[in-house]
């Protein structure tokens, strides 16, 4: 159906829906049947009639097919949230007595996730440098799953997705990669080996900043064993009027990426050659076909010592203080702050990062502007330096 179709034009295309350009938001929790037979028919598997929405709902129907062929999955499953997808896929994979091998610095709440919940049921999880292939080679033999990001969360470091995948495959473990940063239309994982993607879906799919969802793609097989498994149990489905919004979102995805990505360049740059600036952390683009060929706006800076990010981040204007990004606006976090988060397990106090790094947000305002508010905030926190006794 899709063809040689360029993903600019899969993403405005709703084709899956007839008659009308946006397909209606089906907000019913139940379908009823015409008579026993059709009923006893769809409960017996022989047609794909909704019965109810927990388990499929026609709205939600058609973001799992789009994602599944922007992916290049056979299918998909939509989720509440980005950890339902997450916690529902590496459930379906690993069980009791099973080992887990992941990268470090992934997002902090899948982290938590395995720290904190999956020892309770028999699942322990060795993390790893996701750069040293000869260790993760190591870790991976008994093991069940192996669960990938890249970039990574917060340090944004790029790995060698096709090999980490070959790895998989060779030790017998299903492989995962959380894709929220890159989306289909930077890095395409399915094509470079890995079993399933799944996407924080409240971040660049939605684009807006209105929605918290999730989704996990791949083979049929793959998300059949999820739809029996996990999915239905645990409950976590995605809800029709926010799968109409993450279609919504969608089509402008090419539009808004190519838009961070020529941002962040130019954003990145500058703050490069700032000497308040120690380091940019920006992804790393790959020549792979299906590997990172562009930036998405998300990355994070390393001040020099002496320059407060707390104080940075309280003089931006435009980057607003908050958690989450992938919308349309400018964010800024001082890591200082995460590292300080209470409770155990906290990734960024265990595997370490600067207290210097403040994780930046790039979004579709001009550039020049942002500049600007950036070159006034350091000027507000030089000002501070100096008129300090
Ligand atoms: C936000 C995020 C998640 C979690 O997604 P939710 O939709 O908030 O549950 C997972 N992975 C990454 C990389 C994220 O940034």
């Amino acid at each position: 159906m899709t063809g040689q179709r360029d993903i600019a034009t899969l993403l405005v295309q709703d084709d899956l829906a007839s008659g009308p350009v946006v397909p209606p938001i089906h907000q019913s929790s139940l379908f009823t049947f015409d008579d026993v037979a059709q009923m006893a028919a769809t409960f017996a598997g022989e047609n794909d009639r909704p019965v109810y929405s927990r388990g499929n709902n026609p709205t939600v129907r058609v973001f799992e097919q789009k994602m599944a062929m922007l992916e290049g999955g056979e299918a998909a499953r939509g989720f509440a949230s980005g950890m339902a997808a997450i916690s529902a896929s590496i459930l379906a994979f690993a069980q009791s007595g099973d080992r887990i091998v992941c990268v470090r610095h992934v997002y902090p709440d899948t982290y938590r996730f395995m720290r904190r919940l999956l020892p309770r049921l028999g699942i322990e999880t060795s993390f790893v440098d996701g750069r040293d292939l000869d260790a993760m080679r190591k870790a991976l033999d008994g093991a069940a799953l192996l669960y990938l990001e890249s970039p990574t969360s917060v340090v944004f470091e790029t790995h060698d997705i096709a090999e980490q995948a070959r790895l998989a495959r060779e030790a017998g473990a299903v492989s995962i990669i959380d894709n929220s940063w890159a989306t289909p239309v930077f890095q395409r994982p399915l094509a470079l080996g890995v079993d399933i993607v799944v996407h924080s879906a409240s971040k660049y799919v939605s684009g807006h900043s209105d929605t918290v969802a999730g989704v996990a793609i791949g083979a049929r097989e793959r998300i059949d064993r999820i739809n029996t498994l996990t999915y239905p149990f645990l409950g976590g489905k995605l809800a029709p009027f926010e799968a109409w919004l993450l279609l919504r979102g969608l089509r402008t995805l090419t539009l808004r990426l190519r838009r961070h990505d020529e941002s962040v360049t130019r954003v990145a740059g500058w703050l490069q050659a700032r000497e308040e600036v120690e380091r940019v952390h920006l992804p790393e683009i790959s020549n792979r076909p299906g590997g990172l060929s562009g930036r998405a706006g998300l990355f994070s800076i390393e001040l020099r010592d002496g320059v407060d990010p707390v104080r940075f981040c309280d003089a931006l204007d435009l980057f607003r203080l908050g958690v989450s990004w992938g919308g349309h606006e400018s964010l800024c976090f001082p890591m200082a702050v995460g590292l300080r988060q209470a409770g155990e397990h906290n990734s960024l106090v265990d595997f370490g990062v600067p207290q210097q790094l403040v994780r930046l947000h790039v979004g579709l305002e001009e550039p020049d502007d942002l500049m600007a508010d950036l070159d006034r905030a350091f000027a507000t926190v030089n000002t501070n330096i100096q008129g300090s006794p």
